[in-house]
């Protein structure tokens, strides 16, 4: 967390007309287009010039969110972003916790000369690689950070409905709709006054989940029905989508956003995974409940992390390699996998 000294650095850098370029994660989340929003309005009323980046795009469903269209994607617009970045007097990472989680992005990244300041939830930060860390595990969503930061830096004044509606959905989305990472009483203190300010929060569920297409529901069905492997002695289940399944239900960005929680939702399940075959790779996405982390677990083994309950990872092999040795690597956390949850 930030120290007297450096808030009055940031309290100075951040109210000097500064070119501020602020950059989230490859497949951004609600939490990713939230927490970058939030920063975006609350530095232009500062009255600075701010440019906002990610690596690819992300889902429709938050187009809602105002000024999300200003929102440069690397993979379309390369130069562009190059500019931007080497241009900064000040660079945001918010929502990933290494410079490696920006994908194609993170060489620009390293090469910036901007001061950077890194507003994050996730494990173990690479503080070396930022000149300020505003970074707590603990903490629901980097929304929830941001606004931390905000009032830090003695504007919780500024916050008003836009940047609450931001903050919101970085929460509302971080803490699966207040089912997960949401036992802090700060969180709810938070979401308070942001309702206060106006947030409508049952119009923000509706804009974030009730958007799917028909054939967003059906691949669900589908998932479910046909692509689900349920491994009872490893209180494990997943779901694998091949190039085809993905196809046939004209996948777009942020179809297959949610699927993975669903056999979390069997009594006997502890962990699930979403297997889902892209282009070149497996992206893997991990889910559990309880004390068995699945940051652990991916970063041992899947080229991955994120938090103890969700994580995401990557693969190179085939899907029937991937699961031969998943089925392998399990075996070896059988006892660890094997708990009942309780009060
Ligand atoms: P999801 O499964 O929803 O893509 O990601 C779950 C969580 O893990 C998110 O907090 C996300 O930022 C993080 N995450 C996803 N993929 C990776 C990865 O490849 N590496 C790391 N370190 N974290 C990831
Ligand atoms: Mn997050």
């Amino acid at each position: 967390m930030l120290t007297n000294t450096e808030i009055q650095e940031l309290t100075s850098l951040l109210k000097n007309k500064s070119r501020i370029v602020i950059t989230s994660h490859t497949n951004p989340d609600g939490d990713a287009i939230g927490s970058s929003l939030a920063m975006y309005h609350y530095l232009l009323k500062l009255g600075n010039e701010v440019e906002m980046v990610v690596p690819n795009s992300f889902p429709d469903y938050y187009n809602w969110l105002p000024d999300s269209e200003k929102i440069v994607l690397y993979n379309k617009q390369s130069k562009y972003t190059q500019q931007l970045l080497n241009e900064a007097d000040v660079v945001f990472s918010l929502d990933y916790n290494a410079l490696g989680r920006l994908g194609a992005l993170s060489e620009i990244m390293q090469k910036t000369k901007g001061k950077r300041i890194l507003i994050d939830h996730h494990i173990d930060p690479e503080i070396e690689s930022f000149d300020y860390c505003h970074s707590s595990v603990l903490t629901s969503s980097t929304g929830e950070l941001v606004y931390d930061f905000i009032s830090k830096m003695g504007d919780e004044s500024l916050i008003d409905k836009k940047i609450g509606e931001a903050i919101y959905t970085g929460i509302v989305t971080d803490t699966g709709s207040f089912s997960f990472s949401c036992n802090r009483p700060e969180t709810y203190d938070i979401t308070a006054k942001l309702v206060k300010l106006g947030v409508d929060a049952q119009k923000i569920h509706k804009l974030i989940y009730d958007t799917f297409s028909e054939n967003r529901l059906r691949l669900l069905g589908y998932s479910i029905s046909h692509r689900m492997i349920v491994w009872e002695e490893l209180h494990t289940a997943f779901i694998f989508l091949t190039k085809g399944d993905l196809k046939k239900y004209d996948y777009q960005v942020g179809d297959t956003e949610g699927v993975v929680n669903y056999p979390l939702s069997m009594d006997k399940i502890n962990m699930s995974l979403l297997i889902t075959e892209k282009e070149k790779q497996l992206r893997l996405s991990f889910r559990s409940k309880g004390d068995f982390s699945v940051n652990e677990l991916s970063r041992k083994h899947f080229n991955g992390g994120g938090h103890r309950n969700a994580a995401g990872g990557k693969s190179n092999e085939n899907i029937d390699e991937f699961i031969e040795r998943l089925k392998s690597v399990l075996v070896e956390y059988k006892d660890e996998l094997d708990y009942k949850m309780s009060l």
